[in-house]
């Protein structure tokens, strides 16, 4: 069984509640990190090799390190809750369930990072959560917990709750900072990164919900017991929130030292496929990650299982590996048509590129095009190359991420499943009505 961090207490009843929060031993992690430097904090996350838990990995204690600090000029913290990569709903359940983690994470990391304002920027989709964050924060600050002189350490902290306007894009990093500063959210060119020049030109901490829930356990146990937990550099527990063809959807806690297959059939996670149903591919991370054919899911070209870690299931590179991402687990069976889920998220991402760059903009559109004319009988056997010759000239030649994001699924889709899309374009007739299976896979 794995060992449970962030999760151990979410199935007590009321723990959404500042008195069965503190009753569980809450706040204990923030009143000993009170009592630390803040260098000594930041050696703690240093020394527990946390990795940003949102999708890109990079190291939280290298990001805070990183953070510039002139004199006389404020710095902030900026929660990014804009959860909304498809199939990822692991901070809505953080915040959901356990909003005082979240707070708690957020006075340990403002204190370490001399953040007297704090802010959490939450998709506009979660309706319902800001009034539970609010509620928390309020509770926070009647237990002396939030506000001026926090415990008598002459600490201030304010946080506030910022809602998103339904954008995809603003869970971009300097899109969101753009949002919180009440612009439309067009993400800005990195360098300068946020640390130097983030909110309202301040040096700015942009970091995930999990990532900062996550400090609350380090501070708990050190930063070195964290480190102890899971493999190599994929060190502590990471939540997976799974879905698709699967009998148990839901979100998980894991110590990254699970293979994808245990992952995907034992009763502790998803517990196998509906109907008996063979695994037909996977995306691990998030919409955004390259498809993985179950051959390569479960073993690596090596022969050796993949597990549930950053490293391994990358192992390969793009050609036969894929990413932890944001850890949003979809499953695809034998019935799912991988032309039609391609299509799918080429809409999603022409829907919400911004429109700054030429490639995306126009890139995005074109693909999704090509994929519904196949999708719908009418493709040639030109059009994959076209696909493949479009998402090339994407990748890597965008302000953000959002171009590689809308070309990779599409690499990754022409790469395993070229034959697919060959059925597709020579069986026009049965396109739309059939299924091609696992064919060949
Ligand atoms: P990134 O690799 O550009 O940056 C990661 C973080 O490190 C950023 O905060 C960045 O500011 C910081 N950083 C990197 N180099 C730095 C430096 N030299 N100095 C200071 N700071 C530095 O990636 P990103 O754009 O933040 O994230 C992309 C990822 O987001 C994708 O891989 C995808 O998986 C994920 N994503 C997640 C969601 C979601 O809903 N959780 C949605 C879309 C995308
Ligand atoms: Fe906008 Fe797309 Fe360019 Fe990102 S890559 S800045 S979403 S046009």
């Amino acid at each position: 069984m794995s060992k449970k961090l962030l999760l151990k207490d979410a199935h007590i009843e009321g723990i959404r509640y500042f008195e069965t929060y503190r009753k569980q031993g809450g706040y204990g992690a923030a009143e000993k990190a009170l009592k630390m430097t803040p260098d000594e904090i930041l050696e703690e996350v240093k020394a527990s090799g946390l990795r940003g838990r949102g999708g890109a990995g990079f190291p939280t204690g290298m990001k805070w390190s990183f953070l510039a600090k002139p004199e006389g000029v404020p710095r902030h913290l900026v929660v990014n809750a804009d959860e909304s990569e498809p199939g990822t709903f692991k901070d809505r359940y953080l915040m959901e369930f356990l909003p005082h983690l979240l707070i708690e994470g957020m006075l340990i990391s403002s204190y370490c990072l001399g953040s007297n304002t704090s802010y959490i920027y939450i998709r506009g989709e979660y309706s319902w959560i800001p009034d539970i964050l609010e509620e928390a924060i309020e509770e926070a600050k009647a237990a002396g917990f939030l506000g001026k002189n926090i415990l008598g350490t002459g600490f201030d902290l304010e946080i506030y709750v910022q809602r998103g306007g339904g954008a995809y894009i603003c869970g971009e990093e300097t899109a969101l900072l753009e949002s919180l500063e009440g612009k439309r959210g067009n993400p800005r060119l990195k360098p300068p990164f946020p640390a130097v020049k983030g909110l309202w030109e301040r040096p700015t901490v942009v970091n995930n919900v999990e990532s900062i829930a996550a400090i609350v356990p380090i501070m708990d146990i050190t930063g070195a017991e964290y480190a102890k937990i899971g493999v190599g550099r994929s060190t502590g527990t990471k939540l997976i929130s799974a879905c698709g063809n699967i009998n148990k959807p839901g979100v998980y806690e894991i110590d990254m030292t699970i293979t994808v297959e245990e992952f995907i059939y034992s009763e502790e996670y998803c517990g196998g496929i509906p109907n008996g149903k063979k695994l037909k591919a996977c995306i691990p991370g998030g919409s955004s990650v390259p498809i993985v054919p179950a051959n390569l899911l479960l073993k690596t070209i090596n022969g050796e299982p993949r597990y549930m870690n950053y490293e391994s299931l990358a192992d390969g590179g793009f050609a036969t590996g894929t990413m932890m991402g944001s850890g949003g687990f979809i499953v695809l069976d034998e019935d799912q048509c991988i032309v039609e889920h391609t299509m799918t998220l080429a809409r999603f991402y022409n829907h919400e590129s911004c429109g700054q760059c030429t490639p995306c903009r126009e890139g995005t559109g074109w693909m999704y095009k090509i994929l519904k004319k196949i999708e719908n009988g009418q493709g040639k056997i030109e059009d994959i190359d076209l696909l493949w010759d479009i998402q090339r000239k994407i990748e890597g030649n965008t302000i953000c991420p959002l171009g590689d994001a809308a070309a990779w699924p599409v690499a990754a889709a022409i790469r395993h499943f070229r034959d697919e899309f060959e059925w597709h374009i020579k069986n026009p007739e049965l396109s739309q009505t059939q299924n091609y299976g696992l064919a060949n896979y």
